[in-house]
C-alpha cells in the first residue's frame, strides 16, 4: 500500500503517518525528518536544506526528488510506504508519478488531513520534538509522561525553530501557494481522500483506517 499524507504544516501528517506505519507494517518516510537528521549530522545536504527550512521556505525540488525516489526503491518499501511531507509541490508530485510509472507502479491513496489555519498556530506552538529520536508530542494534546522528557528514548524535548509563530505564518503561506494545489492533482488522479484533522488523534486515525481498511 503506497500512501501520501497531505495537509498544512502541523495538521497531524506525521502523527497519523507513524500510526499507519505501525498498523500496516510499512516504512514511514518523512522528508522533514530526513533533512533534520542531515542537519544534525552536519552533511552538505543538511547545510543546504537548513538555509531554507529556517526561513519557512521549501527546500528546492532538485534536493528532494532524487532522495525520495532512491528511498522508495529500497527493499523495505517493496510492500509500500507512507510518505509524509512529500510531495509538497506539483513538480515533486509529477516526478514521483513518473518514477513510479516507469516501474509500472502507482500511489494508492493521498490522504488530506484537513485543519483550518486558525488551529494550526496553536498546534505548532505546542509541538515538542525529541532531539534524540525525533518523536513528536504536544504540550496539551499529546503530552509526555514526564514533562520535557521523551517517552521513547529519554531525550530532551525542544520547540523546533521553524515552529515559532513568525515562521509558522510563513510556512502556512507557502503551503497554500505551493502545496495545496496537490489536492486538485490527486483528486484528478482519483486517489484523494479527506479526513477531518481537528478531532482528537485517535478519532482521526479511525477515519484513516476506514479509508485504508482494517
Ligand atoms: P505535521 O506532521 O502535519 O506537521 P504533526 O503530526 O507533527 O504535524 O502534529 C503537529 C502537532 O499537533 C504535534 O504536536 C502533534 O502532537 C499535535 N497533533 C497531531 N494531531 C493532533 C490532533 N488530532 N489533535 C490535537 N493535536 C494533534
Ligand atoms: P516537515 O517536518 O515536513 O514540516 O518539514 C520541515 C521543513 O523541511 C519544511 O518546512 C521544508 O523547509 C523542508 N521540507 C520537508 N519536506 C520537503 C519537501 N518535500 N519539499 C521541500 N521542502 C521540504
Amino acid at each position: 500500500m503506497k500512501v501520501v499524507m497531505l495537509g498544512a504544516p502541523g495538521a497531524g501528517k506525521g502523527t497519523q503517518a507513524k500510526k499507519i506505519a505501525a498498523k500496516y507494517n510499512i516504512p514511514h518516510i518523512s522528508t522533514g525528518d530526513i533533512f533534520r537528521a542531515n542537519i544534525k549530522n552536519g552533511t552538505e545536504l543538511g547545510k543546504k536544506a537548513k538555509t531554507y527550512m529556517d526561513q519557512g521556505l521549501l527546500v528546492p525540488d532538485e534536493l528532494v526528488v532524487d532522495l525520495v525516489v532512491d528511498r522508495v526503491n529500497q527493499e523495505d518499501c517493496a510492500d509500500g510506504y507512507v510518505l509524509d511531507g512529500f510531495p509538497r509541490t506539483i513538480p515533486q508530485a509529477e516526478a514521483l508519478t513518473k518514477a513510479l510509472a516507469s516501474q509500472g507502479q502507482k500511489l494508492d491513496y493521498a490522504i488530506d488531513v484537513d485543519v483550518p489555519d486558525e488551529n494550526i498556530v496553536r498546534r505548532m506552538s505546542g509541538r515538542r520534538a525529541c532531539v534524540g529520536c525525533g518523536a513528536t508530542y504536544h504540550l496539551e494534546y499529546a503530552p509526555t509522561k514526564k514533562e520535557g522528557i521523551c517517552d521513547v528514548c529519554g531525550g530532551e524535548l525542544i520547540l523546533r525553530d521553524d515552529d515559532k509563530p513568525e515562521t509558522v505564518e510563513k510556512r502556512l503561506g507557502v503551503y497554500h501557494e505551493q502545496t495545496q494545489p496537490l489536492i486538485d492533482y490527486y483528486t484528478n488522479a482519483g486517489i484523494l481522500k479527506r479526513v477531518d484533522g481537528t478531532v482528537d488523534i485517535e478519532e482521526v486515525f479511525q477515519a484513516v483506517v476506514q479509508i485504508l481498511g482494517e
